[in-house]
This record gives structure tokens, sequence and C-alpha cells, in this order.
């Protein structure tokens, strides 16, 4: 056979959360929406695609970067699309970090420790060292570990808020972040549960030429079938992007959808109101069944036990049809061994896992 580039032999593919097959499963491992999308979106679809599927879609997707720039408060020459927010992640990679395969050390990504694991996956990929920084127990910085990495990082990754742990640093301590000679991506995947401009402030500040924010409508809007994200940043950066990604990277049907919900200001209110209100019924019951909950600003919550038994807890839901997920950490020498995520869904599927958990043998 022929070999694939000697980076990509070693490699193990990205583990996503399990999507199950079949019907009546409790879904809360992947911080999906337990709502359907904003009709409106629902009927952009349906127009677009009785339309126009014959034809190719915008390449430069306009009228769905000014519904973006308006919602951010810039112009569209400050956001790019992507195929779900994770395609502009590796944009930001292939644009900007030189791989290692031509002989030379390849430019330094970077993440916090623990964090969504697919930077490192997507680092391996293009054949970039990869530095992750562990955070301190309480989910933290460590300002003297974070140092060498902030120096030298060409792209340091840090979502807010963070996952699994719902973190959200504020301001002060996300500029303490940016590299001497990189950029910093915020990657604003669950931003909307908390404050839809978030990181806006860096980006439009005296070091933004530094920031990259990144937004998916996977998740508060409910569209994650449909795989659109967008990327904001200093026309600069959107530029160089925009040389790499394919011409088409967004189909007609998502980018008319995307542009319908992301007009739908009020859908989004509703739905994050209902959400934060059921997380916080969510976090209640976990904490009177004895859980540590993690104080998040996302639509999931981290907790632990102080019994340990998370891994029993997982597969006793699962047998019950009910999917959380379960974080096992190494390297993380502050923090603890593994725990829960558990996605905010409707109001039956919180009283289902409370309900199970609570049958627990103790
Ligand atoms: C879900 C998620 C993404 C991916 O979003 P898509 O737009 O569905 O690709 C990116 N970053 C984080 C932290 C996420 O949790």
């Amino acid at each position: 056979m022929v070999s694939p580039r000697p980076a990509v032999v070693p490699l193990a593919a990205y583990a996503p959360g399990e999507q199950p097959r079949g019907d009546g499963w409790v879904k809360l491992n992947t911080n999906e929406l337990p709502f359907p999308p904003p009709p409106a979106a629902v009927e952009a679809i349906r127009q677009a695609a009785g339309e126009r599927l014959n034809r190719y879609p915008d390449p430069t997707g306009l009228a769905f970067r000014q519904a973006a720039a308006d919602r951010l408060g810039l112009t569209p020459d400050w956001i790019l699309p992507g195929n779900g927010s994770d395609e502009n992640l590796t944009l930001l990679i292939r644009t900007f970090c030189r791989s290692a395969d031509g002989g030379g050390e390849g430019d330094l990504i970077a993440s916090p420790h623990p964090t969504y694991t697919l930077y490192r996956t997507l680092a391996e990929i293009q054949n970039c060292p990869f530095e992750a920084v562990p955070l301190n127990g309480d989910w933290s910085w460590n300002w003297d570990r974070l140092e060498a990495v902030r120096q030298r990082a060409k792209l340091f990754f840090v979502p807010v808020p963070n996952s699994p742990s719902g973190t959200v640093w504020p301001k002060e301590v996300l500029e303490r972040l940016i590299p001497d000679d990189g950029l910093l991506v915020l990657d604003g995947a669950y931003a909307d549960f908390e404050d839809g401009r978030l990181g806006l402030d860096l980006l439009e500040g005296p070091r933004g030429d530094r920031i990259v924010l990144t937004r998916t409508l996977s998740k508060s809007y409910g569209l994650a079938g449909l795989r659109l994200g967008f990327a904001a940043a200093r026309p600069e950066v959107i530029g160089a992007m925009a040389k790499v990604k394919d011409s088409y990277n967004c189909d007609s049907l998502a980018l008319a959808g995307g542009t319908a919900a992301l007009r739908d200001s009020d859908w989004l209110g509703e739905t994050v109101r209902a959400v934060r209100a059921e997380r916080q019924r969510l976090a209640d019951g976990l904490t009177a069944l004895g859980f540590v909950v993690e104080p998040s600003g996302g639509n999931f919550v981290f907790c632990t036990h102080p019994d340990r038994r998370h891994r029993a807890r997982f597969d006793f839901l699962k047998e019950r049809k009910i999917l959380v997920r379960y974080f096992a950490f190494n390297n993380w020498p502050d923090g603890v061994p593994d725990g829960l995520r558990i996605t905010v869904g409707t109001a039956e599927e919180t009283d289902a896992l409370l309900n199970a958990l609570a049958e627990f043998p103790g």
C-alpha cells in the first residue's frame, strides 16, 4: 500500500462523544441542545433546498458573514464561516503553523489541560509540537507553568467557557494568556450560554491583532447536524485563512439556515434563559445527591462524587439508556483523576438522570 505521511501513521483518530443508534436514549453526552433549532432557520433551509441546489453556494458566504458581523458589532471582513467551528480550528493551524514534516521543529500549538482534546489531534495531524498547560486543581491558571508555553506558542487554543469544566476565565486572565509571537484562539463554542460577546473586548482592544474568536451554531442554536460555525478576527487574519479554505466549504443550506438563525436573537435569548434555568436545577439535584458540581457557563456541568465511583455511575446510567460523558485525566498533577460531564437536557431528561442516580447503590 502507498504509505501516508509518516506523521499520520501513528495517529490515534479523535474520538468524539458516542452517537448511539436507536430510540429511547437520554442523550446528555455531547452538549447538543435538547430542543429543535429556530423555526426561521428550518424554513430558510427548506426554501434554499427548493430553490438553488443546482448552483454552487456563495463562496464568500456574504449574507451569513453580514449576520454574524451584525451580532458582534463588526463588519463582514472580520468573519470567516466554517464547516463547523472545528473546520476553523483546522484552518487556523494550516494557515499559521509550520509542520515539522520538512525537517524543522514545527510551530508550537498549545492549550490548557484538561480541555477539548481535538486541539491536540489537529496539531498531530499537521505534525506540530503540542503542549498542554496543566491547570490548577480548581481549574485556574498556573502562571509558572504557563509562561514558557505562552512565550513560544504560535497558536494557543483556549475554550471559554472551558470544556469539560464550564469554567469562564475573566478578561484580565485571558489577557495574560496572549502569546508573545502568536494568536490566542478563544474557542467560544459555549459562549452564548454565558455571554455571546465573550472575548470581543480583547479582539477590539490594543492587542486585538493576536486574538481570534470562534463560534459555532452546533450548541446554542441546536444546529449540530448542519455543520456551521465562524471565526471572528482582524481582516488580515481572516484574509489569510480565506486563502487556505476550500472554495465552497459551507453549503447553501447551511449558509441559509445559519443566516436566519443568527438573525433570530429573540429565539436565542429565550433558549439561553431556559438552558440556564435547567442547568441550575440539574446542579442543585446533583448537589443534593452528594456530588460536587463545578460552576459552569456552558450548557453542561462537570461533577465529581466524593466516593469517586464515576466510571461505575457512567456504566450504571448507560445500562438505563442514559448517556453522559466520563472523563479520566492523565498528566493532571493538581486535579481530580476523573469525573462526569453532563449536558443540560430537557426537564424530563434531568428528572430521568437524577432519578437513576438516586438509585445507584451507595
Ligand atoms: C462542540 C465544540 C466545538 C465544535 O463545534 P462544531 O461547530 O460542531 O465543529 C468546538 N470547540 C469546543 C470546545 C466544543 O465543545
